[in-house]
């Protein structure tokens, strides 16, 4: 599954479903929770650098609702401290070597997030098209950015990532004229993999598409 558990004897295998198990527990018990205070929650996943956090940002500063956000990364609190500056309040959670957020760490980033009734909580899992994809961490739904200055044929090589999106996000279209990207090809490819998919292209500088999600979201 991810870089930590990577062998495949029988043994490891037993191992893997029993973490698996108790991750869905935990996001069951997690989901109950949110549902509780009537909270939305979205899981955000994405490559390293396809603008999660400045989409975030935005949404923050366009918001029709509380919103709260969990921020995951490997290191540093960088990218909670852009949410606070948005205006929203965030929990930053650095997984050290680990490369997916989990329902453990986010049951313990909403305690500390104490959510509003009625609110979103937008959750920035650690940048990775891989293993995200297989963590349940309670959301009511997934959503998957790519950038175009990534390649268009993202959806067909991470085909687990966008069969799990709810939603996917095409965003940088504001730099489309300067790059080698196949806006239809992309759209085709996350449609094969994934029919039942929403696709939307925003800029989240520009403010391309945003209108529609919002609409989306709300
Ligand atoms: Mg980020
Ligand atoms: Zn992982």
């Amino acid at each position: 599954m991810c870089g930590d558990c990577g062998c495949s004897s029988a043994e490891t295998i037993t191992l893997e479903e029993r973490v698996m198990a108790r991750n869905d527990a935990l996001a069951m018990a997690n989901r109950d929770l949110l549902a509780a205070r009537r909270v939305r929650a979205i899981n955000l996943m994405s490559s390293p650098g396809s603008g999660k956090t400045t989409l975030l940002e935005r949404t923050v500063r366009d918001a029709r609702r509380p919103i709260a956000v969990i921020e995951g990364d490997q290191r540093t609190p960088l990218d909670a401290e852009r949410i606070r500056r948005a205006g929203a309040p965030a929990v930053q959670i650095n997984t050290g070597a680990g490369c997916h957020l989990d329902a453990a760490m986010t049951r313990r980033a909403i305690q500390d997030l104490d959510l509003v009734r009625d609110s979103l909580l937008f959750i920035e899992n650690v940048g990775n098209l891989i293993c995200p994809a297989l963590f349940d961490l309670g959301e009511e739904a997934s959503v998957v950015i790519v950038s175009v200055t990534e390649g268009a044929d993202k959806p067909l090589k991470y085909p687990h990532m966008f069969q799990a999106a709810d939603l996917v996000v095409i965003n940088k279209v504001d730099l489309l004229p300067y790059v080698d990207f196949d806006l239809g090809a992309c759209r085709a490819h996350i449609a094969t993999v994934n029919p039942a998919a929403t696709i939307m292209a925003v800029s989240a500088t520009r403010g391309d598409g945003l209108p529609q999600w919002y609409d989306w979201l709300y």
